[in-house]
């Protein structure tokens, strides 16, 4: 896609620290690191979201991750690694091309904000409803 940033990092017309690529995925390092390590999958096709992305794509999403995320483990010896995806403006995605963060997390650094939501408990008949209805919509 012609006005895409992500694009023209696999074209390599924007320089990227890259970590891994091959036929279906590129990974390189975020340039706004929230942690050292902190790191992009995203695949060569263009897609906005999760709703845009191919079976095959997701997979090979997921399947470099798990090798980025043993990658990131040798190298860096974080505690954690923390994968975050987002869909939509709504919560903040900021580059329309689909993205996995992989974000390592040491002991002791301050806690992610993302992974730190409080548990409230929720109420069991509109939990279950709700669950209704996205059983009822997979197809
Ligand atoms: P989001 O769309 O909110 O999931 O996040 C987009 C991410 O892309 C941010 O963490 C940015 O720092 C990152 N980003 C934007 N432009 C570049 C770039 N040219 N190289 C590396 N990372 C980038
Ligand atoms: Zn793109």
């Amino acid at each position: 896609m012609d006005d895409c940033i992500f694009c023209k990092i696999i074209n390599g017309e924007i320089p990227s620290v890259k970590v891994y690529e091959d036929d279906r995925v590129f990974a390189f390092e975020d340039i706004n690191p929230i942690r050292d390590g902190h790191t992009l999958i995203i695949p060569k096709s263009h897609a906005e979201n999760i709703w845009e992305m191919s079976a095959e794509d997701m997979a090979a999403v997921a399947k470099a991750a798990r090798k980025l995320a043993g990658a990131i483990r040798k190298a860096l010896d974080p505690a954690g690694i923390a994968c975050l995806q987002l869909n939509g403006r709504a919560v903040n995605q900021l580059v329309m091309h689909y993205h996995l963060h992989l974000i390592p997390q040491k002991e002791d650094d301050p806690e992610l904000t993302m992974t730190a939501w409080k548990l409230v408990a929720g109420d069991m008949d509109r939990i279950g409803k709700t669950g209704e209805k996205i059983a009822a919509a997979v197809s």
